[in-house]
């Protein structure tokens, strides 16, 4: 038997989410879905395979192993390795089928050079950097690097991109400077199109992008986080109803009633003002539940929103379920759910962001799916 600790991935959810987004944004506008580390922890195959099926365009992961993980459990769609192909990845890259995010103009003589040998072309995105200051090429090297992918037969130009910086950011100054980005990306398009037709996929918009921004969608979007049913926005703003995908569960492994005055977990940060029954669930923050949720994080027994008690350790967190009636050994609790705390408020208390919260979660938790 394996520890009761798991991640549910809930698969409704996910679809639900890929219409609410697709009902923003006109119809002939596609998806590319971002799955990269591992699908922002919710397992990479199960999430490619439903987004496969409910009609994603292409997937952008971020590294080539993490492509060729997509291939291996036959995935068909096109996949963009986002964080680029380096020259010792390039065969293997070009072997699955993986596309190549193109960012610096050294990269056109390896990529082509890996599909001469193969005889088939290597689609290529060509990333410009229009703000973020990251992966691109700035605007001028961009239309260089364009004109000499267009020369090489072994570079097939698939995909059009930049990448949005401030999207996400709550003051008037971020949104004047993602419309600067965006200007300054549409302002390349009529060249793109001129000399690689309507066949380039031209895309910009992240998840915070699409929420405010899609007045101009592009061909392409690409979804991250608001996939996976969390808002990159800060409180307050205005959302479409997301889900979320990710519930964790575990069962009670050890329950006792201690007298007042009785201290709990490392450090005595907690102790117990009366009588208290106290449960030991297995999670902690090796598991990703993090130190810094103590003393301030719930979970949920029976619909009950309980208390975490005492310091979070690595492996095992304490929780206050006085009063809550029928608990025993065994009994569910849910640790990051629609009942106890989702990942948005666990990001607040630990002064970071949803993304983080979701990545982090462990792989000693095995994900599940479930519909
Ligand atoms: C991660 C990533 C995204 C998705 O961002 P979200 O904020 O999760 O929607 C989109 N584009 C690129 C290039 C990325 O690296």
């Amino acid at each position: 038997m394996a520890r009761p600790t798991v991640a549910e991935i809930r698969l409704s959810a996910l679809r639900h989410n890929v219409h609410a987004i697709r009902a923003l944004l006109p119809q002939d506008v596609g998806l590319l879905c971002i799955v990269k580390a591992n699908a922002y922890g919710h397992g990479a195959l199960s999430v490619a395979r439903a987004l496969e099926a409910e009609g994603a365009r292409m997937l952008g992961v971020a590294t080539v192993e993490e492509g060729v993980e997509l291939r291996e459990g036959g995935i068909r769609l096109p996949v963009v390795v986002l964080g680029g192909v380096d020259p010792p990845q390039a065969a293997e890259a070009h072997d699955h089928g993986l596309s190549a995010a193109l960012f610096d103009p050294g990269q056109i003589g390896y990529l082509a050079r890996a599909a001469e040998t193969a005889g088939r072309p290597f689609p290529v995105h060509v990333k410009v950097d229009t703000g973020m200051g990251r992966l691109g090429l700035l605007p001028r090297e961009a239309f260089e690097a364009a004109r000499r992918i267009a020369s090489i037969p072994a570079l097939r130009m698939e995909g059009w991109m930049t990448h949005l910086s401030s999207a996400d950011g709550p003051a008037a100054a971020d949104r004047e400077y993602t419309a600067a980005q965006l200007a300054t990306f549409r302002g390349m398009l009529p060249d793109v199109r001129k000399a690689f037709g309507d066949g380039v996929a031209v895309h910009a918009l992240n998840s915070a992008g699409i929420l405010r921004f899609r007045d101009e969608p592009f061909d392409l979007v690409r979804p991250g986080i608001a996939l996976y049913g969390c808002s990159p926005l800060p409180p307050g703003d205005a959302l479409p109803d997301l889900r979320p995908v990710m519930r964790i569960v575990t069962k009670v492994l050890s329950l006792k009633e201690l007298p007042a005055g009785h201290a709990v977990s490392y450090g005595r940060r907690y102790r117990c003002d009366g009588a208290r029954r106290i449960a030991v669930v297995p999670i902690g923050y090796a598991d990703g539940y993090r130190r810094a949720l103590t003393g301030h994080a719930r979970m949920s027994v029976y619909g009950h929103p309980v208390p975490v008690a005492g310091t979070v350790c690595m492996d095992h967190t304490m929780i206050d379920v006085t009063g809550v009636p029928g608990v025993a050994i065994g009994t569910d609790v849910e640790v990051m759910g629609e009942a106890s705390m989702g990942a948005e408020e666990m990001a607040r208390i630990c002064g970071t962001i949803p993304y983080e919260i979701l990545v982090q979660v462990g792989r000693r938790i095995p994900r599940v799916t479930v519909d």
